[in-house]
């Protein structure tokens, strides 16, 4: 009935997320209000890790990306479930430190390290470090040797592959500012470059071809293509390349008609070329690692709002207007995102309405989405959008000095604060 699995009415007629009232939640929290089901986050980390046990013989390791949705609590959960974990700024690596998070299974992404952020990943003893461009593995080199050590960096790869995807969510063709390319020979050069460094070790290969991506074929196609090309380096460098991460970007399900592919047959279908890929190419299979973000937080969150004014335009269209916005919500200005909204008080009625919803913001184009089949909203009902657990919270701002929601987690019918809503105090705190 709903999109994600994790969603249900009550017998007061209410939503529920993992079994907790949202209309309850919206009273004693406040809206806007983020909430993420932490069942919901588990089981997909678990799916992601049963599937690599079951089709790759458990030798690969699923890494959490936690640009996603990240806070300590996340990174708690993320850990618990033995998963590894994604970072992209010095930020997200400290939050995860300060979570207790096992460093050896962090992997320290992004395409402009500064060298504060490659000394403090050296520092911590990150898992392994992966190097985006020269000047980076550089930099890193000389770090390294001034701290006499030997960090694990894999490289990253432009695999020049098309995925079927919104243009600023891909990143695996060569046009992209991330990673070094191979049609052009330039991560050849760079794989010669890393194995004459003394204090570096590459360990591995990495690439990540898009996001949301609902296709099995462009995620064999680029296991194919780097495997390939360490075939190519055993062949004429007589280095073996022991580690190859496939990155993430698996499809998740923002509205009824998306249809992605279970992990579990992503997993499948892809273990399978790489298996027979390196049998006919006569290389050892690699220890796989996979960076799914998406798909594990977004469909275990959902945001509540108040509905404050509704505007109704007549022959033109109906504007539902909420308390919160793009500054919580920045999906929908960024690339158009669509979700599914739900009166959460109303949640048994039927969806007669097709609506905008409308944030608080000074944008016109702040909404949450247009055109969304709607209950009949008023003021004062509390809405749910869905699946917002991804790139929500992690991409909010304050714009307009909006204070960022809390962020609670639902766990079998109970809740708690994970991330406090910000005061006045906060918006104000670093100015003189
Ligand atoms: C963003 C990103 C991911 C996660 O993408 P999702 O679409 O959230 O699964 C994985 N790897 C890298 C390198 C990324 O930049």
């Amino acid at each position: 009935m709903f999109v994600s699995e994790n969603l249900g009415v009550n017998e007061k007629g209410n939503l529920t997320i993992g079994g907790t009232d949202t209309v309850e939640l919206a009273g004693q929290y406040g809206t806007p209000l983020y909430v993420m089901d932490e069942q919901a986050v588990r089981k997909a980390c678990r799916r992601f890790k049963s599937s690599i046990d079951k089709y790759y013989d458990g030798k690969g390791l699923a890494c959490y990306a936690s640009k996603a949705f990240t806070c300590l609590e996340m990174c708690r959960i993320v850990a618990d479930e033995g998963m590894g974990l994604d970072a992209v700024s010095i930020g997200e690596l400290y939050t995860a430190v300060k979570a207790g998070f096992d460093v050896t299974k962090i992997g320290f992404h992004g395409n402009n390290k500064t060298d504060e952020e490659l000394e403090y990943a050296v520092d911590v003893k990150v898992g392994h470090i992966i190097v985006d461009n020269i000047s980076e593995l550089l930099r890193l080199e000389r770090i390294a040797e001034e701290k006499g050590v030997r960090p694990d960096i894999m490289f990253r790869i432009k695999p020049g592959i098309d995925a079927h995807t919104h243009d600023f969510i891909k990143t695996g063709q060569i046009d992209s500012k991330f990673g070094f390319a191979l049609e052009t020979g330039e991560a050849f050069e760079a794989v010669k470059r890393a194995i004459e460094c003394k204090n570096v070790n590459l360990m591995g290969l990495h690439c990540h071809i898009g996001s949301q991506i609902f296709d099995i074929e462009p995620f064999e196609e680029a296991g194919r293509v780097m495997l390939k090309f360490i075939a190519k380096i055993k062949n004429e460098l007589g280095y073996e390349i022991k580690g190859l991460n496939l990155g993430g970007g698996f499809g998740i399900k923002y509205l009824n008609e998306h249809d992605p592919v279970p992990f579990e047959t992503y997993m499948e279908k892809v273990s399978e070329v790489v298996k027979s890929t390196c049998s006919e190419l006569g290389i050892t299979q690699p220890y796989i690692f996979i960076e799914p973000g998406r798909s594990i937080s977004a469909p275990a969150g959902i945001t509540l709002y108040t509905v404050g004014a509704r505007k109704e335009i007549p022959e033109i269209r109906t504007y539902i207007s909420v308390d919160g916005g793009m500054a919580d919500s920045p999906r929908y200005i960024l690339y158009k995102s669509e979700y599914e909204a739900i009166v959460a008080n109303k949640a048994t009625e039927e969806r007669t309405e097709r609506v905008t919803i409308a944030g608080k913001c000074c944008e016109s184009g702040d909404l949450i989405g247009e055109n969304m089949p709607l209950q009949h909203a008023e003021s004062g009902d509390i809405i749910a959008v869905c699946a917002t657990g991804a790139y929500n919270y992690s991409m909010s701002s304050n714009y307009n000095r909006l204070q960022k929601p809390a962020v609670v987690f639902v766990n079998n019918g109970e809740s708690r604060i994970a991330v406090k809503r910000e005061t006045l105090d906060d918006i104000i705190r670093n100015d003189i």
